[in-house]
Parts: structure tokens; C-alpha cells; sequence
């Protein structure tokens, strides 16, 4: 772990005078925002348009058809080890971090039976790197031999200029396919990876992919094996940081819309909520991109060119699809409550909730049975809703067999297009935490920050640099914020040195 921001000497714990921020959106990044402005004595509102917090990790509470009340959730999230942001965020609330339960494996199921475990790999780079390629079914030593040298180490060089500054214009897919592997090792070892990220290859950075593929892989110290929240998200996370928030005195407002910022009269800015103008010295838009967008639209007093078209040029991907089934027959003993999938239509994972969290695992006690969730990133734009279940639900059966026949006792399906998009070229004119203008800051898992990172861990790091930023003008001792290692083993500035 290495620390990116550290406080110094002199700097001072809390503003010394009255202050007042307002932040736009309760997901991860406002939230982490919000915490660390609030222990820093600043006055906060915390605006969220919905009517619970967390945003596209949020939970709310939802009614099964037999009246049994349960939490529904925007879909499975996985917890990396390397996420040492969110961790510290969840330490405020729950310091052992006794909510995270471990994996023992995530494999990738493939057609015709096909399995690529990540169990048993040694932690450390590069010798992850070496074992996996050593354990994959799907590479042969001749394989190995074939493969673009270049371009595969292009993954253990890592650094950011160097990285985007030959990789962002070209596309994931493009970069994928120059690596010269063979289809089935494609499919199980970089698709499912790719996929993940909610773009598709070919309308993702090559240079976001290679981040990614250093942040989770060649660059990441502790390893592919993630933890799961073994309660409701609601349980377990977003009250107990409501609470948090409260006990700060954060004035948390859900169902209340930001609309605009304009010039203030009192303060520096004024922030629509839900029609009322709060005068306030600090802003955060932690927004998502429609949203974001949106806002700055309807403030023309956010005047600065360079800020409002980085802020227009951000995009979304393709919509992501969350079922959850509720089903009357057991999965087989054998499988695990997380397995990535590939080359079967559109499914992209299966979760089995009653093997890790608490409220479902009592479901299948009294009910017997499997609470399943099955998820579809980057759906094909015009798929109808019943194409999708048809899909899935072909897909689901084909991987776990024993499905076939079972009834649905009940279901949840969601379909949402919110994510942020990477798009080729996008680094470039992507915003930044800091704006042109004084006072405001912007975080989100779609901003460009100087660590590598991404989706929840990005989330809560610009979060912090958000506060960070907004309080380092008057020496307040900033929060820390952690990466794993900036840059590639053999990165141009490591000791290592490539041999190609
Ligand atoms: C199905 C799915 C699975 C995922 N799995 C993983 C995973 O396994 N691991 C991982 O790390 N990440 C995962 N992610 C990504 C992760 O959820 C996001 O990266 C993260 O939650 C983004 O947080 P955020 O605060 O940047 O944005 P958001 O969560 O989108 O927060 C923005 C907030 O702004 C609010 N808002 C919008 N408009 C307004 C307005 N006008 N006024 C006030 N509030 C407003 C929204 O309601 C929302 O709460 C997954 C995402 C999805 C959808």
C-alpha cells in the first residue's frame, strides 16, 4: 500500500471558522466527502435525489409476493482487498470490518464446461501473472510463444502519461486482440475482466483497461480473491454511515433534488434543492454523469468553457441488467456464491445470496431453495426486456443444470443505464476534481484521478480529494488517500527493467 496524500506537521485538524458545504448526490463519493469535510468541523447538507443513500451500490426495502419484507440492492458488489479507500471508509463504522466476508474463490465458468479458478495464485505480482498463465486450461506453451510480447507487457508497465499517452486512443478490444491469444484463453482470461467494467472492448480506452488490468491484477499487492458484505448493503453500510453522518451533525436530506448553482449572495455559491437556495461556502457535484450534466446546464453562472465541455464530453455506457430470482430448488453443493461467466449470451455473472448474506441464507432455510442474482453489463442498446430474461435464463441453466424446472417463487428485475462511459480519447478532456471554479470540486467513479483505480474504490478516492481539495487552502490536515503502487514492476521509472 502506498500512501498518495499524508498529512504534514502544522497542518491544523479543524477549520477555524464557520463553514458550510453543500454535497449533491449520497452515493460513495458524497458520502466520503461528506465524512471527511463533517470531522473537519465544516457545516454539511447532504442532498440525495432518492430516498436512501448509496446510490448505485444503494439498497432499499422491497416486499416479497408472500408479504415477507426484504432488501433489494442495485446488484452484487465485490469488496477487492486493494480498495484501501472504501476500507477506510467502512472503518468509521465498523472498524474490524466484520461485514466483509471473504471469498474462497471467484472462478469463470465458460462454454462446454470450461473453468479458470484464481484460487491458490500466488499474491504478489509478477509472480500472479506467471502462475496464472502457468494454471490457465486455455494457453499451451506454444500458445505462450505466440503471443505479442509487447503488447502483453504493455500490462506490467503501468504508469499513467506513458499508459494513456500510447493507449487511450486505441480501443480495449483493439489492444486485446494485438495481445495474439488464443480465442478460448481471450475469453476466459480478458472478456469477463473487460466486461466488468460496464463498457464494451470496443468502445473502451485501451488505456482504461490496462489501468484497470494493473489496479486488480499485475499491479495489486493482495490478491484477485475479494470480500462480499454478508448482510443488506441498507444493514450493514448505508444506516450505520447515515447514522455516522447524523452524529457529526451532516444535515442528510433524502428525496431532495439539486437542481442549480448559481453566484451567491451570502456565500460564495448558492445550490438549488428542491426549489429552496442554500447559500454555502463549499460545493461537491457528486452526481452521476446524466445528472451532472444536467446541473451544470442549468448554471450558467459554472462559466468557465474548459470546465463546462469536459463536464459535456463525458458519456454512458450501455445499460446493465440486475435479476434477482427467488427459486425452489437448491444449487448444487459444489458451487460458489460468485462465478463469472462468459460465451453464453449476455450473462456476465451469477451470485448465489443465500451463500454469503444473512437475510437471504434465512429465506433458504425456511423455504429451501437458491436466491440467485444474475447480471448483464453492457447490454446490446434496443434488447428488450423479455429478450434479456430469455437470454439469462438459457444462460443460467446451461451453466448450472440443476435450474432447469425450478419455479420462480419471486423476482426482481432491473434494468439501468447510469455508468460512466470510457470511451477512446476520453482521458483527455475527462474533469478533474478540481474545477476552474473556486469553491466547487467534482467526485464520482467517472472523474480523472492521479491513482490508479476504479468503480466504488474511485468513487470514495475522489470523494476524499474532493474535501481534500476544498480545505488544503486554509492547511487543514487533508484525509489520507491510498494506491497500490503508481506504477508498473516494470514501468520505465521502476527498478525492474523490461526485457523485450
Ligand atoms: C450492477 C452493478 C454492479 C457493480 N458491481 C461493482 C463491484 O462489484 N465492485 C465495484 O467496485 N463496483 C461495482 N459497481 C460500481 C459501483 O456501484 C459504482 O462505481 C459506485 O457505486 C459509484 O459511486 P458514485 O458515488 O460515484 O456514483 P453514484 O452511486 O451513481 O452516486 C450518485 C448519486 O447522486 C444521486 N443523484 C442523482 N441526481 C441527483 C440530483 N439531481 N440531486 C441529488 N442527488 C442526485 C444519485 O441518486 C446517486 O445516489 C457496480 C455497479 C452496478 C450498477
Amino acid at each position: 500500500m502506498q500512501t498518495l496524500i499524508l498529512p504534514k506537521d502544522g497542518e491544523q485538524p479543524r477549520v477555524s471558522s464557520a463553514q458550510t458545504a453543500v454535497i449533491a448526490g449520497g452515493g460513495l463519493a458524497g458520502i466520503a466527502a461528506a465524512v471527511v469535510l463533517a470531522e473537519r468541523g465544516v457545516s454539511v447538507v447532504l442532498a440525495e435525489r432518492e430516498d436512501y443513500l448509496g446510490g448505485r451500490a444503494g439498497a432499499w426495502t422491497d416486499q416479497l409476493s408472500s408479504g415477507e419484507k426484504f432488501q433489494m440492492e442495485r446488484g452484487f458488489h465485490a469488496f477487492f482487498r486493494q480498495y484501501y479507500n472504501v476500507r477506510s471508509l467502512l472503518r468509521r463504522i465498523d472498524p474490524q470490518l466484520a461485514c466483509l466476508k471473504q471469498l474462497d474463490d471467484y472462478p469463470i465458468l465458460g462454454p462446454g464446461g470450461q473453468v479458470q479458478s484464481f484460487s491458490g495464485l500466488p499474491v504478489k505480482p509478477p509472480w500472479n501473472v506467471i502462475a496464472l498463465t502457468k494454471q490457465a486450461p486455455t494457453l499451451s506453451f506454444l500458445d505462450l510463444i505466440k503471443v505479442n510480447k509487447t503488447a502483453a507487457l504493455a500490462m506490467m508497465q503501468y504508469e499513467r502519461d506513458w499508459t494513456y499517452g500510447n493507449y487511450d486512443q486505441m480501443t480495449a478490444g483493439a489492444y486485446l486482440l494485438s495481445l495474439n491469444f488464443p480465442p478460448d484463453a481471450h475469453q476466459m482470461l480478458f472478456d469477463v475482466f473487460a466486461r466488468s467494467f460496464f463498457n464494451p472492448g470496443e468502445d473502451m480506452s485501451g488505456a482504461e483497461l490496462l489501468m484497470m488490468f494493473h489496479f486488480y491484477f499485475a499491479g495489486n499487492p493482495e490478491g484477485l480473491i475479494f470480500d462480499v458484505v454478508n448482510k443488506p448493503f441498507s444493514t450493514a453500510i448505508w444506516k450505520p454511515l447515515e447514522n455516522y453522518l447524523k452524529n457529526l451533525g451532516v444535515d442528510v436530506r433524502s428525496n431532495c433534488t439539486v437542481t442549480r448553482v448559481a453566484t451567491g449572495t451570502d456565500k460564495l455559491w448558492s445550490v438549488e434543492l428542491n426549489g429552496e437556495q442554500v447559500q454555502t461556502d463549499h460545493v461537491v457535484l457528486a452526481l452521476n454523469v446524466p445528472a451532472l450534466q444536467l446541473v451544470v446546464a442549468a448554471s450558467p453562472d459554472l462559466n468557465n468553457a474548459g470546465f463546462r465541455s469536459s463536464v459535456e464530453s463525458l458519456g454512458l455506457t450501455n445499460p446493465f441488467a440486475v435479476w434477482r430470482l427467488w427459486l425452489d430448488q437448491p444449487a448444487n453443493s459444489d458451487r460458489k456464491a460468485f462465478a463469472g461467466t462468459t460465451g453464453i449470451g449476455s450473462l456476465d455473472n451469477i451470485s448465489l445470496y443465500h451463500l454469503f448474506e444473512d437475510e437471504s441464507a434465512e429465506w433458504v432455510e425456511q423455504h429451501g431453495g437458491a436466491v440467485v442474482e444474475l447480471h448483464a453489463y453492457g447490454v446490446e442498446p434496443g434488447t428488450t426486456e423479455e429478450e434479456l430474461r430469455e437470454d439469462l435464463l438459457h444462460a443460467l441453466h446451461s451453466f448450472y443444470p440443476e435450474f432447469v424446472g425450478a419455479n420462480v417463487i419471486d423476482e426482481r428485475f432491473l434494468m439501468r443505464g447510469d455508468c460512466p462511459a470510457f470511451a477512446p480519447g476520453s482521458d483527455a478532456i475527462r474533469p478533474d476534481v478540481a474545477t476552474a471554479h473556486e469553491g466547487i470540486t467534482l467526485a464520482g467513479d467517472f472523474v480523472r484521478l492521479p491513482l490508479p483505480t476504479a468503480l466504488m474504490e474511485r468513487a470514495v478516492a475522489s470523494g476524499y480529494l474532493a474535501a481534500n481539495t476544498l480545505l488544503a487552502p486554509q492547511g487543514i490536515k487533508p484525509e489520507p488517500i491510498y494506491s497500490i503502487p503508481l506504477r508498473g514492476i516494470f514501468g520505465r521509472h521502476s527498478r525492474l527493467k523490461a526485457v523485450s
